[in-house]
């Protein structure tokens, strides 16, 4: 039985009940209802309160269950939740040890799991603890909050915690601090905060992102303190996101901000090169497009920090090779990232540390590549700095020409060309190429 249909059923049972109660009746008890989940012949009604609930199960029972035998199986049996606690007359001194219900308020991305989510040393402990409050929830991390830069894969985790959790039948509620803010407003212009409490409140799982955005906003953070609190009596897990750890939080409330260190704080930081490949590698397999490994190396190597970013490159190199009607490689991908190249922090990316790194891989020394030899190995050695040098730095070909030993501009604009239609056709020079790339920005 999927959430939807849950709803759906109780909508039509609504619109039973509708003509069969008075309509104040209607109003006050059925319509902050919401249709949980099926399953096994029991049906879950969520409700606002625990009075609501107790007035439901003396009084309308039976005709709750005449309404929704037209829609479910002739033997349904309701049960009533009220914030996310399981509540059962028939079952009482016997609580549940699961909830088992499913939220109607959360919407994920499913691209956003566990599954997708690629695993390395910057995320390893974020992820484990996010796992760790999906088979545990409210137990052991309470608050667990995740902090990290933009584009890291906060928001991923926060949604493959809230999918795997409705995979649980934990009832899940997530939304955005925004959301939650613009929720708040709402109810308080529209009087209904009680409505707006419960919907929060009624949560297994609550899953915020972003927090920072309700700082100082007085009295958002106070309707979200008590709700907080609230979960967190009933060991109800509270998941948060934030772009800086809470002592960092400066204009947060005090008592919020303490509550959060007082749960685990895990932080993600930027990936090394290898997850970055890694991650790369993961989305040219979902996606099924082809593209050489070196491509990947390159892209891997060049765009370093944010993972938004660098699906954005794959998705740029992509759609330049399409545009062009090529596969991939690792000229084309180079071109394609220039500006975003240029961009990227890179303090070590100065002329003399390219030919530092080239000479290295060459086994030569930088004054070789500078001075007046010219067998093969040095000259395409000074060729590849050249190269480089061009692509990854803003000097003029004059500028290059000093650099490396007062060159002329039109030689080094022919090193440029040569190199750059020859890594067309040699793997040796691409390698090369690609490794030395990966020493100038180093993972
Ligand atoms: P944040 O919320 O920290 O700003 P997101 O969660 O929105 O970042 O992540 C940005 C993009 O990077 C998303 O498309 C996400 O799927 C992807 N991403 C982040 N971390 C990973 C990871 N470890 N594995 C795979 N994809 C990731
Ligand atoms: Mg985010």
């Amino acid at each position: 039985m999927d959430i939807q249909t849950a709803q759906e059923i109780w909508e039509a049972a609504l619109g039973e009940l509708q003509i069969q109660v008075s309509k104040p009746n209607y109003r006050t008890w059925f319509e902050k209802t919401v249709g949980i989940s099926y399953q096994d012949n029991q049906f879950i009604v969520g409700v606002p309160s625990t009075f609501v609930t107790e007035y439901l199960d003396k009084n309308q029972r039976s005709l709750i269950e005449k309404a929704l035998i037209g829609f479910t199986s002739t033997d349904v049996r309701v049960s009533f939740q009220v914030n996310g606690r399981h509540y059962d007359k028939q079952n009482t001194g016997d609580p549940p040890q699961t909830i088992t219900a499913i939220s109607s308020y959360a919407k994920f991305n499913l691209r956003y799991s566990f599954d997708t989510f690629v695993e390395g040393t910057s995320n390893r402990f974020a992820r484990t603890a996010a796992l760790a409050v999906v088979q545990n929830p409210g137990r052991g991390y309470n608050p667990l909050f995740i902090y990290g830069d933009v584009g890291l894969g906060k928001t991923h985790l926060l949604y493959a915690i809230g999918q795997a959790a409705l995979a649980n039948h934990v009832l899940v509620t997530c939304a955005s601090a925004e959301q939650f803010t613009s929720d708040f407003v709402k109810a308080i212009r529209e009087k209904n905060t009680e409505e707006f409490r419960n919907r929060y409140q009624s949560a297994g799982i609550l899953l915020i992102d972003d927090i920072p955005f309700i700082s100082g906003k007085t009295q958002t953070e106070e309707s979200f303190f008590h709700i907080f609190n609230d979960l967190h009596n009933n060991n109800c897990q509270i998941v948060v996101t934030s772009n800086r750890p809470p002592k960092a939080l400066t204009l947060m409330d005090e008592r919020l901000r303490s509550r959060f260190e007082g749960g685990l704080v895990v932080d993600i930081q930027p990936p090394d090169f290898e997850t970055r490949l890694a991650i790369l590698k993961a989305k040219v397999a979902n996606n099924e497009v082809k593209i050489d490994p070196t491509v990947l190396d390159l892209i891997a190597a060049r765009i370093q920090g944010n993972i938004r970013e660098l699906e954005g490159a794959l998705n740029r190199v992509v759609a330049y090779a399409k545009l062009l009607k090529i596969v991939p490689n690792v000229e084309l991908a180079s071109r394609a990232l220039q500006d975003i190249a240029t961009k990227a922090p890179s303090t070590s990316a100065t002329p003399s540390a390219i030919i530092a790194v080239v000479a290295d891989n060459f086994q030569l020394s930088p004054a070789e590549l500078k001075g007046p030899k010219r067998d093969k190995e040095t000259t395409l050695a000074r060729r590849v700095a050249m190269y480089l040098i061009r692509q990854e730095t803003n000097c003029s070909l004059a500028q290059i020409g000093q650099e490396l030993g007062g060159r002329d501009a039109t030689a080094v604009s022919n090193a440029c060309k040569k190199v750059a239609s020859d890594i067309l056709t040699s793997s040796y020079l691409k390698r090369k190429t690609t490794d030395i790339l990966q020493k100038i920005h180093p993972g």
